[in-house]
């Protein structure tokens, strides 16, 4: 492959790099040298090197189908040459319209209208904006938001609000809105609903919303929780007025196993946030469906009523196509076999790996499998340096992995076969061994 005369020469990436580039969630200090990535396709990276990667973390979650998949290039292609983007206030096109209307049709039952944006912190943004003025809106001004402990629902100052307190939010802490807590439902779902039903008993009427990420809480430590815990929190958000929030921006599109973890529970939640997976992890977007219900707390004849946000790149058309063309993926019997498949994979490697003494709570849900990793330097901490451990010797081994602290994760593309699943699943194993034979 010969460059493009474009681009800088090849061997000038990595200068160019150290010294303009500011990268996401990286001590430039004392951070190796990024990876230079050329081209990718199905699983596999392949690096400016010669050497290839299997991406075991679809690209921080947003990979569904496979790197480079046609369908989606394809489409993205068509569009941009008809119509690559155009103001959304007071104009629409077809990929939006047809991606909305899409989205209503598989979402949860009766989330109907769906605000479009451009990454999953906004689209949560967007709910929790759309959850608090529509009380607001009803002349009952409840402000108080509802999450769990080790939340996790994007970078931006609200999202920060309802996500944990933690060394990601600490210098930020005291401009962050308060926001009430219930235990982790991974640990003991009966402690959450419990916490739910006192909380709700003392300031029932104060509660807005409450946001969870169903099932799994994702970037806290791939924390598994079950459907009947989730259906009772929704219950209970029912019978006391209190908007449900569901924040599906990893579990959505198949990540586990159904469309939506939601699916799973058998709970239509009143605000749904997607992103991640939507575009089949080629483009940005991001997108919250609400209730015709909460789109009706909106329609006034006093403008100051008005759902008053949006962003400059709302419903791009680029998106939108790639969103459409993802989808129509995701449905097909050939996906749901394909999740089937990798869950099976993920049951098999876990239980192999269960009786390991370094490996603590292995555990599946749908294409996501976890483990936790038993190392001494701070359980459960994000910092612990095990995780970073693992994720160089991985690299080493031809495998991209990203443990978040001491919870190893396995979130592939579907696309991933069942020989690139247990060639990951072996780095793990022999980082695993080589940890106990060197004590650790
Ligand atoms: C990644 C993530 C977000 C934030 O999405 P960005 O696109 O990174 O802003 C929000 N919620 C959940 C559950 C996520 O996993």
């Amino acid at each position: 492959m010969h460059p493009h005369p474009r681009d800088p020469r090849p061997d000038a990436v990595a200068a160019l790099d150290a010294r303009h580039v500011w990268h996401p969630y990286t001590q430039h200090w004392n951070a190796p040298a990024p990876v230079e990535v050329v081209r990718a396709r199905g699983a596999t990276l392949h690096t400016r090197d010669g050497r290839t990667l299997i991406d075991a973390i679809s690209s921080w979650w947003v990979t569904l189908h496979g790197h480079a998949e046609p369908a989606i290039a394809d489409a993205i292609a068509e569009q941009a040459r008809t119509l690559e983007q155009v103001i959304f206030a007071g104009f629409t096109h077809a990929p939006a319209a047809g991606l909305c209307a899409a989205l209503a049709r598989v979402l949860p039952t009766g989330l109907t209208r769906v605000f479009l944006s451009d990454n999953g912190s906004t689209a949560v943004e967007v709910a929790l904006k759309i959850a608090l003025q529509w009380w607001h809106n009803r002349g009952e001004p409840r402000r108080l938001v509802v999450a769990l402990d080790h939340a996790y629902h994007g970078d931006t100052f609200g999202a920060m609000s309802v996500g944990a307190r933690s060394v990601f939010s600490a210098p930020f802490d005291p401009l962050l809105f308060d926001v009430a807590r219930l235990p982790d439902p991974s640990v003991d779902g009966d402690a959450t609903l419990a916490a739910f039903d006192a909380l709700l008993a003392a300031r029932g009427r104060e509660v807005a919303a409450l946001i969870v990420e169903p099932l799994v809480l994702g970037a806290g430590g791939m924390r598994m929780w079950d459907e009947a815990t989730l259906r009772a929190l929704a219950d209970r958000c029912r019978a006391a007025g209190v908007l449900l929030i569901a924040d599906e921006v990893m579990t959505g599109f198949g990540r586990t196993g159904a469309l939506f973890a939601c699916d799973r529970a058998g709970v239509a939640p009143d605000l749904i946030c997607l992103s991640k997976g939507i575009t089949g992890g080629f483009l940005p977007l991001g997108a919250t469906a609400a209730t015709e219900a909460l789109f009706d707390g909106f329609l006034s004849d006093d403008r100051a009523r008005t759902l008053f946000h949006g962003h400059s790149y709302t419903a791009n058309p680029l998106a939108c196509a790639a969103a459409l063309a993802s989808l129509a993926l995701t449905e097909s019997d050939a996906c749901a076999a394909a999740r089937a498949r990798i869950e099976r994979a993920h049951r098999r490697h876990l239980d192999a790996l269960a009786t390991h003494p370094l490996v603590r709570a292995p555990r599946v849900c749908g294409t996501i499998g976890a483990l936790d990793l038993v190392d001494a330097r701070g359980a459960g901490s994000y910092l612990n340096p095990v995780g970073r451990e693992l994720a160089a010797y991985a690299l080493e081994q031809g495998v991209l992995l990203r443990p978040l602290g001491d919870a190893c994760y396995v979130l592939p593309p579907f696309c991933t076969t069942d020989d690139e699943l247990a060639a990951v699943y072996g780095v793990v194993a022999r980082f695993l061994d080589g940890a106990r034979a060197s004590g650790a």
